[in-house]
């Protein structure tokens, strides 16, 4: 197999914390070496030209909706592959709620097996906990590990069955697998459509109280120490639900969570006007709410950024707000708004691509998110200063429903290596292309 240098960009280790001038060399599909610039012996590798770019392990996002097999019409896998590499992400875990629901061996083989002929990112399946994502019985998730997945859960569908949920952490756990929960009590949220509070009064439309999220975390925290099970929060979007999360860690419970771009820069006041591509559950919350969430992303309460990718046909967002679809796109706009973390100073360069890079992948035991010699080489190369703007209509996804639309953007992923193959490559023509070695 061939050789590549990627030469003099900016290495960022999130393992050691460090942004430093260096060079990548990819033996085959593997990286066998990194060092300062000009320093790797690569003999007749080809080189890369990767000056005034970041190198970053590929980065990972452990929470998608592919929509496929069912919904075929919102997503494909081969789509959101194509949305995922265009955004920088070199591994995704799709969630279980397909047609059918992705409860048996049969649909996580139907998914990877759908996946490797989409080549480009790695795809991993997340399995329902319970058939049919009724929240009645636990899914075959012994079967399904065996087949393939990496976490269970019946995302979007909170279980509000407190046994089951016990029962779920504790088979799970034979399996070493998370159990990952969306954390919403249903009584509490039936009948609202965003936060509960002044401006949805003022909208007149129903809330969501905070209260539902944090009664949730706060039943699946204990129900994780009576347990040892693994338990991951997805979409943390309160204060309170942070502050759950912090004294779990605290306590040394395996306990972990992640926030989507859209919660960390949106509050409710994003609905005003009606706007569908503000609703998502759990809803957008309050300043104080996102300003808690930047806190814990940066002192590692909250372990992952996961864009919670759920594309829906327009005609399921151009309806009334009541009878809206939940949720938003998310996998080309999360790099450029993760990098503007940086650049308000929530947190330093590193510790942000720990969140898209080992946060998610220690959470699902994924072989991804370093530059280790010997690690599959997955790197994604991002062009901090490349301006554009978010235009819906050139997303590679299906999706539509951006609540970004319009917004000007700093920062894009512009090659992308998946097992030593660029996958996606969007560098200025003016870049010299690959060339040999000297
Ligand atoms: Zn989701």
């Amino acid at each position: 197999m061939s050789r590549l240098l990627l030469s003099g960009g900016t290495v960022v280790d999130p393992l050691a914390g460090r942004a430093a001038a260096g060079d990548v060399l990819i033996d085959g599909e593997r990286i066998v070496a990194t060092g300062a610039p000009g320093t790797l012996a690569a003999g007749d590798a080809e080189v890369l030209d990767a000056r005034g770019l970041l190198v970053l392990p590929g980065l990972v996002d452990m929470h998608v909706h592919l929509r496929e097999p069912g919904f075929e019409y919102k997503e494909t896998i081969q789509t959101g592959v194509a949305a995922a590499l265009a955004g920088g992400f070199t591994s995704l875990a799709c969630m279980a709620n397909t047609e059918p629901v992705n409860d048996s061996a049969a649909v996580t083989q139907y998914i990877l097996d759908r996946a490797r002929i989409a080549q480009g990112a790695r795809v991993y399946a997340i399995g329902a906990l319970s058939q049919g994502m009724k929240g009645e019985r636990l899914a075959e998730i012994g079967e399904m590990r065996r087949a393939g997945i990496v976490a269970v859960s019946d995302d979007g569908r909170p279980v509000m069955d407190a046994a089951l949920m016990r029962r779920a952490l504790e088979y799970a756990s034979m399996f070493r697998l998370p159990v990952i929960v969306h954390e919403e009590d249903r009584h509490l949220a039936e009948g609202g459509a965003m936060n509960e509070g002044v401006t949805a009064l003022r909208l007149g439309l129903g809330g969501i109280p905070a209260a539902a999220e944090e009664v949730m975390i706060a039943r699946d925290v204990a129900l994780a120490r009576v347990t040892g099970g693994r338990l991951h929060v997805a979409h943390v979007s309160t204060r309170g639900a942070v502050a759950l999360v912090r004294q779990a860690k605290a306590e040394g419970l395996p306990v972990t969570a992640e926030a989507t771009p859209h919660h960390l820069f949106l509050t409710e006041e994003a609905v005003e006007g009606y706007g569908t591509n503000a609703k998502m559950a759990p809803p957008l919350r309050t300043r104080e709410d996102v300003a808690a969430l930047r806190a814990a992303l940066a002192d590692g309460t909250i372990d992952a950024i996961a864009t919670d990718h759920a594309p829906h046909h327009t005609d399921e967002k151009d309806v009334e707000f009541d009878h809206a679809a939940n949720g938003v796109v998310g996998l080309e706009t999360a790099l450029p708004l993760a990098l503007r973390l940086v650049a308000e100073g929530v947190l330093d360069l590193p510790t942000l691509v720990a969140r898209l890079t080992t946060g998610p992948a220690r959470i699902l035991g994924l072989p991804a998110g370093t530059l280790a010699p010997g690690v599959a080489a997955d790197v994604t190369l991002v062009d901090p200063e490349r301006r554009w703007r978010v235009e819906a209509r050139a997303f590679r996804s299906k999706g539509r429903n951006t609540p970004f639309e319009g917004w000007d953007m700093m920062g894009r992923a512009v090659a992308v290596l998946v097992g030593g193959r660029l996958v996606h490559d969007e560098r200025p023509a003016t870049a010299p292309a690959l060339r040999s070695a000297s």
